[in-house]
């Protein structure tokens, strides 16, 4: 235990003004012998959670607090504050929300009256050079000083406020601190040393600096004066400290004063949840059973005696974590949606509970999948479950806002998310900082082929871009050091917190993007990890797209649809599937999938489930899918590594698949409770849990001998698990995902015109670009008919079975341009170009997109003469009278090349022929195939052919394959390229849109790929 405890220190928390994580902060503080660190980022908590958490592994006693920005003439001040107890906890947390909300998003500023009232519990020592006092004395201003310095000590009292002393070794360090002390004797309050960490060691100065060059937006060589001005800003020993205040001793002692007052705990449990108002006085507990029972009805569920043992459980265990009131607002929030014709479902581990199944939370009955209660809830279970829920992306906002207005703006906020450096802005960053020239940086950073983390040295030919090798190994060896640094905030997509008490209360709030929205300084990782429960309000474009599809077909038919009433159980449905004709279809489009469907091939519900769950990386890791699927033709025996892993592998032929499996391995195998399992899942999933993974190992063990299971194949199952992973669908979120599944297919196979229209207006989404899945509609039969000013409408419409391209497939065209359009066309139609013009007085850009896009092109003109036509017009929104132009020229009509190029621009849609038809006849005099001639192809056969690159994907689970997808005329080739001929032939495949590739025909079972032995690209 050393005399020195640091109380002031930034982690890259501070957002660009840190250089270390909280981790390494501890780290070096252990290394240092200190037992106690505190904490201190701007104006913000952000790292708090994750600081005590790192803290209690490495056993050193967390301090938190900050560093507050308050107004100050000229500039600010700063004063760093520390939490002694839990009130000071809420008191600083009010005080950064104030400081937050009262500044520009991302900055603080304190208000120089409000500290008054939100003192206590709160340590304050006086600050940096920045501080109000020290700034004065550096003035020279010592009455200044004085008063302050007297203001504090009353607002925060004498044991409370402490005189805070850095040195530097910058020139006026010594009398600065000299003058400080005298002050503080003067007043009769204590001073106290600490030194205004920035990093854990000496050696990322240079890292600070550049982050400080990002922030400021400058490059080092102008950024002199904003960073620090040497290398001092480290995590220094007693030692060290001890040396630089050697006159001043106390200064040192008082440290661990400090250290051992600030006793709060950081251990929050679930948040105080607003009190739902449950009718007649009920207790939330009897209402939400009253709910369960009535969803028995409407769910026309049977009420056995399993039906209700499993009810009765479920309620006592959630009455037990205090979620009662949780699952009403979760009820509550559905509520709204069905009542308002939003569509919604939820999905990850909720649909593992008979209760949220009752609630119409979720859409599947756990009971009829064998899905385990404990996966989302259980008695031991320390961390409460969120519930997620699906709504239809484009009413998702109708959503969130109910919960703003049920629960109020001070009481609900949004999970903040931290954008992170990547690989590829991070080169862009530190390249700027350091001053190299965007030209190089904008090659250099479109070389990077991989957002992961670590992977930038990695990369070859940057070398060849810098001329100096000197210069990359400092760029990427900066960039290499702050990717995964946050950069700045963001919002969560969905997740919000909801509270009985104000916010502000428990943790700080700052402004987000979007006006009158809060964030809370807290990410999802760490809300969980304090234990405050979330919901996650998510939106989910493919729901967007069957309510679409749905009020289409009901407009068409005349009929109500109720997508509740399919049973899951057509085959027609199924033979579309297995014939991976997916393109569209929820989840099971994407190439890969399209490689299994065929050979999987799907017959019933519990097939989709198992199809969505195969292609993920814990089953492609633990090498579960190709088993599988042998296992299934009956190409290879079923086993189970022991008798007593049957039951559990039963269904997925003795292969883990989904989470719950790992649950229920670990409970047959080795005895483990629900709760261990849960968190045997969990540490499988982290990259950071080694201690808790082998402890899980030895329990593991252990626990497979007292079965008598011989301890090889209890170690070879747990390895199986490691490979494994967290990585995969519970089954329950699958089983909740199969639903869409087959209500997309069921759209697709008996009302392909709407499901397409619908896809193309809730772009982007799934797999495939628009592009594609027009094409796709096209190989259906379907006619997709051009935007055209008169009859197309803001969507996409089906029209006497034909898809016609709305306005909002023209680029440009937003909410705004659509409507005027479409009010001013209710009157009569657009006869002329001027006509349009003058009535819609839209921008000319846009004008200009929709001739080109071909939608004027009734008129009888040539688009040119049209963009001609509209250049020469004195057209100005709001001008009156258009003339219109005498001369119409005569110009060259466009190739059809062109046409092609514009309307893809501007569209992302050709509706023309597909491009490679132009290059057909080339290809064919050259022998170059293309997709209706690989049917015929043999394995092994060597082929050449061509076609647009359609995807281009390198799974990190691929082991540096490369999978692109072709397009041509008739369909899809899919190349395989291995990691050398993809080195070899690198530029043409990233660069190319129109590739050949000569390789070698790999056919079986329905599925075709093109193995790669070199690629060019088509001219
Ligand atoms: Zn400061
Ligand atoms: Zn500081």
């Amino acid at each position: 235990m050393t005399n020195y405890v640091e109380l002031h220190a930034h982690s890259y928390f501070s957002l660009l003004d840190g250089a270390s994580s909280p981790d390494d902060l501890l780290r070096r503080a252990r290394e240092l012998g200190m037992d106690a660190l505190a904490l201190t980022d701007h104006d913000a908590v952000y790292g708090a959670v994750p600081f005590v958490k790192a803290a209690r592994e490495i056993g050193i006693r967390p301090i938190l607090g900050a560093e507050m920005t308050l107004e100050g003439d000229p500039t600010p001040h700063h004063l760093t504050l520390l939490v002694e107890e839990a009130c000071g906890w809420a008191n600083l947390c009010q005080l950064i929300t104030l400081a937050r909300h009262n500044a520009p998003k991302g900055n603080a500023l304190l208000p120089s009256d409000a500290l008054e009232g939100h003192t206590k519990g709160l340590i304050a020592l006086s600050g940096c050079r920045l501080g109000e006092i020290a700034a004065a004395i550096r003035y020279n201003d010592p009455q200044t000083a004085l008063k302050t310095a007297q203001r504090y000590r009353d607002l925060f009292g004498r044991n409370h406020f402490f005189i805070e002393l850095q040195h530097h070794l910058l020139p006026h360090d010594d009398s600065l601190t000299a003058d400080l002390v005298a002050l503080a004797e003067q007043i009769g309050v204590p001073y106290v040393a600490t030194n205004n960490v920035h990093y854990a060691r000496r050696e990322s100065s240079r890292l600070q600096d550049v982050l400080v060059c990002i922030r400021h937006l400058k490059p080092l060589e102008e950024a002199a004066s904003l960073c620090r001005p040497n290398s001092e800003y480290y995590l220094k020993s007693a030692d060290e400290m001890c040396a630089l205040f050697a006159d001043y001793p106390d200064a040192i002692t008082q440290t661990r004063h400090i250290a051992e007052r600030c006793t709060f705990d950081l251990s929050f449990g679930l948040q105080e949840l607003p009190t739902f108002p449950a009718p007649e006085g009920m207790s939330a507990h009897a209402y939400l059973q009253k709910l369960c029972v009535e969803g028995l009805v409407t769910r026309r569920i049977e009420p056995t005696d399993e039906i209700k043992r499993q009810l009765d459980y479920e309620l006592g265990v959630i009455e037990r974590s205090g979620l009662a009131n949780y699952f009403l607002i979760v009820w509550d929030l559905v509520r709204f949606a069905r009542t308002n014709d939003i569509l919604c479902q939820g999905r990850g581990s909720a649909a593992n509970s008979l209760v949220a199944y009752l609630l119409g939370i979720s859409p599947v009955n756990p009971m009829e999948h064998d899905l385990v209660f404990e996966r989302f809830l259980s008695d031991e279970r320390q961390v409460v479950p969120d519930i997620d829920i699906d709504f239809q992306a484009d009413r998702r906002e109708e959503v969130i806002q109910y919960v703003y207005e049920r629960y109020g703006n001070e009481h609900a906020a949004m999970a903040c998310t931290f954008v992170t450096f990547r690989a590829r802005s991070a080169i862009r960053d530190v390249g700027k900082a350091l001053g190299l020239p965007p030209e190089v940086l904008d090659r250099a950073a479109r070389t990077i082929d991989t957002f992961k983390s670590g992977r930038i040295a990695e990369v070859g030919d940057l070398d060849a871009i810098f001329g100096s090798k000197a210069t990359f190994d400092q760029l990427a060896d900066l960039a290499d050091q702050i990717d995964g640094f946050p950069r700045h905030l963001g919002i969560h997509n969905g997740g919000m917190i909801v509270m009985g008490v104000p916010l502000s209360s428990r943790l700080p709030t700052e402004l987000a993007t979007m006006p009158d929205r809060y964030v809370v300084q807290w990410d999802k990782d760490a809300i969980e990890d304090a234990g405050l429960v979330k919901i996650d309000i998510l939106g989910l474009r493919m729901l967007s797209a069957i309510a679409e599809a749905k009020q289409t077909v009901e407009a068409i038919t005349g009929q109500p649809l109720d997508l509740d009433e399919l049973r899951f159980d057509d085959p027609a449905i199924y033979d579309m599937v297995s014939a991976a004709d997916t393109i569209g279809v929820f989840q099971v489009e994407s190439r890969a999938q399209q490689q299994v469907l065929p050979r999987l091939q799907p017959r019933q519900f519990n097939d989709l489930i198992v199809s969505i769950s195969l292609i993920r990386p814990g089953p492609v890791q633990g090498n579960m899918v190709h088993p599988y699927l042998r296992r299934r033709l009956g190409q290879e025996t079923v086993i189970y590594p022991h008798p007593l892993l049957q039951p559990a592998l039963e269904e997925t032929l003795g292969v883990v698949l989904f989470q719950e499996q790992v649950l229920k391995v670990a409970r047959d195998l080795a005895g483990f409770t629900g709760g261990q399992g849960e968190g045997l899942r969990r540490a499988l999933g982290s990259k950071r849990a080694h201690e808790a993974l082998d402890r899980f190992h030895v329990a593991f063990l252990d626990g497979a001998a007292r079965k008598g299971v011989e301890n090889p194949i209890a170690d070879a199952v747990f390895d199986t698990l490691r490979a494994f992973g967290g990585y995969s669908f519970p089954k329950s979120h699958a089983a909740a995902f199969a639903v869409l599944v087959y209500q997309s297919a069921w759209f697709k196979h008996y009302h392909p015109a709407a499901f397409y229209a619908a896809l193309l207006n809730h772009q982007p989404m799934g797999f495939w670009s628009p592009a594609a899945i027009v094409n796709d509609a096209k190989r259906h039969g379907i006619r997709v008919l051009p935007v055209e000013v008169n009859m197309s409408a803001g969507k996409c419409t089906v029209q006497g079975g034909a898809i016609r391209l709305g306005f909002n497939q023209v680029k440009g065209f937003g909410a705004v341009a659509i409507e005027r359009v479409m009010e001013t066309r209710m009157v009569s139609d657009f006869c002329s170009l001027a006509d349009f013009c003058h009535r819609t007085q839209l921008p000319q850009r846009l004008i200009e997109n929709l001739i080109l896009a071909g939608g004027m092109d009734g008129w009888g003109k040539t688009r040119r003469s049209l963009v001609w036509e509209l250049g020469k017009l004195d057209y100005r929104p709001d001008t009156l009278p258009l003339d219109l132009p005498e001369d119409t020229l005569d110009l060259p009509p466009v190739s059809l090349l062109e046409v092609m190029g514009i309307e893809y621009g501007l569209l992302g849609i050709s509706l023309r022929d597909h491009v490679m038809t132009l290059y057909r006849p080339q290809l064919l005099e050259r022998g170059i195939l293309g997709n209706r001639d690989l049917e015929r192809c043999q394995d092994g056969d060597t082929v050449t052919v061509a076609g647009q690159i359609l995807v281009h994907q390198a799974p990190p689970t691929a082991k540096g394959h490369h999978f692109i997808t072709l397009e041509d005329e008739d369909g899809f080739i899919n190349i395989i390229v291995r990691p050398d001929v993809y080195a070899q032939y690198r530029r043409v495949l990233r660069e190319s849109p129109l590739l050949v590739i000569e390789g070698t025909v790999q056919h079986s079972r329905g599925v075709l790929n093109v193995i790669a032995a070199n690629a060019s690209a088509l001219p």
